[in-house]
């Protein structure tokens, strides 16, 4: 559905910037009966609200068509993203001083990893997640998980049941709320006086900065920056009091919201506003300058490859990540340029990436095989992924990353 609203401010004074073309969903990965069967596609393009600097889809597919299947993601896949979760459940329990009695509900909580970081912490948690499959194992690995969609209506189901929560997460998960006001308005119901939302999401800053337009994909309906926020959590009473720019997924927002007054809001608002308008991400001129970037992006990475190919060199991928299929979707990179990609989740394997059909294997397949280039498509993990098939390189093989300027490694 075409979007007309701010979903930030509700004007509608929209103005598109960039235009991906039309991609299958990004999680959408198919097994080997479905290659054949119609492939749904949707168009992927951004607007800026020139009124409030917020960033969004143009176009928003039903949620019940991207997610509730057996949606190929595991947070605990990568160590770097598990020690980040603990590091944050520890560092917010001792910030706000947890108690035992105390509740935490992780959002989009997937298979429980930032709740045990809390568990560990020797707070009371609950899980909300939309999706069956890592409820279920969140569940059977005794992190209480509701499967569904968090809103307004399950929060106060939830404040019944459990009492009022002292910190609410949402860790890439903000972005992919299409109506805020529902859920903000079950957040703060059930927050506690001194309760205290937290979300983590890449800053829209990096995005800019890094030509990182593979972070756009359906489900991220939003790209987040302080200034919008700061005048969207104001509507429901709350304030925005502290934020932290941390390095995971090419650079991210850890956001502090807690009732009007409770906090003092913390000089780090106004540095990373300061940030912002200094990059001019709110403005038109320069997010189409960031459209022209992103294409000779595109051009240099299908160059560099035809190259190699060529030369007659063999090239495979390594990690499926979602946002993998906007880039090869968008390059129209398929199984001519990749023989096949390699993945460290085992509820990958076996699939084909939607969109492009190229079939995804274990990760022992590359030392196997040993061809000559990897292009890592989860570059945000890549010192992780190198170190880990470091025999590959050891061999002559040769790393490519893609963002923010294709290089070979
Ligand atoms: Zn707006």
């Amino acid at each position: 559905m075409k979007s007309t609203v701010c979903r930030f401010c509700k004007g509608s004074n929209l103005k598109q910037f960039l235009d991906l073309g039309s991609h299958p969903p990004s999680d959408a990965f198919l097994n080997r009966d479905q290659l054949k069967g119609p492939e749904p596609r949707y168009p992927l393009d951004v607007d800026l609200c020139v009124d409030c600097g917020g960033v969004q889809l143009g176009y928003v597919v039903p949620p019940d068509l991207l997610y509730c299947k057996n949606y190929p993601y595991e947070s605990s896949t990568t160590r770097t993203g598990r020690a980040h979760f603990f590091e944050m459940a520890k560092t917010l329990s001792t910030r706000f001083k947890l108690k035992p009695e105390s509740l935490a509900i992780d959002l989009g909580s997937n298979v429980g990893v930032l709740l045990s970081g809390f568990r560990a912490q020797g707070v009371r948690v609950l899980g909300v997640d939309p999706a069956r499959i890592m409820a279920e194992v969140a569940n059977t690995s005794g992190i209480e998980t509701i499967n569904d969609f968090f809103t307004g209506r399950l929060a106060r189901e939830i404040t019944k049941k459990y009492g009022r929560a002292s910190a609410i997460t949402a860790t890439n998960v903000f972005a992919h709320i299409d109506n805020l006001d529902d859920i903000m308005s079950g957040i703060g119901d059930l927050l506690t006086d001194t309760g205290v939302f937290v979300i983590e999401a890449p800053h829209f800053l990096e995005l800019v900065n890094h030509v990182e337009y593979d972070t756009i994909y359906h489900e991220h309906l939003s790209y987040i920056s302080l200034k919008p926020l700061v005048s969207f959590f104001k509507k429901f009473d709350l304030e925005l009091f502290d934020v932290e720019r941390i390095k995971i997924h090419g650079g991210s927002l850890r956001i502090y919201t807690g009732r009007r007054g409770c906090y003092p809001v913390s000089p780090n608002v106004e540095a990373v506003l300061a940030l912002e308008r200094q990059g001019e991400i709110h403005s038109p001129e320069r997010l189409g300058r960031f459209a022209a970037e992103v294409q000779e992006q595109r051009r240099l990475l299908v160059e560099l490859l035809r190259d190699l190919k060529g030369q007659g060199k063999r090239i495979v991928g390594v990690s499926a990540p979602a946002k993998g299929n906007t880039l090869l979707n968008y390059c129209g990179i398929t199984n001519a340029q990749l023989d096949y990609i390699t993945e460290k989740a085992q509820m990958k394997v076996g699939y084909f990436t939607p969109g492009t059909h190229i079939p995804i294997y274990g990760d022992d397949k590359l030392l196997q095989d040993q061809p000559d280039y990897a292009l890592i498509l989860a570059w945000n993990f890549s010192e992780e992924i190198m170190a880990n098939l470091r025999e590959f390189k050891e061999r002559g093989g040769k790393f490519i990353i893609p963002i923010p300027k294709p290089r070979v490694i």
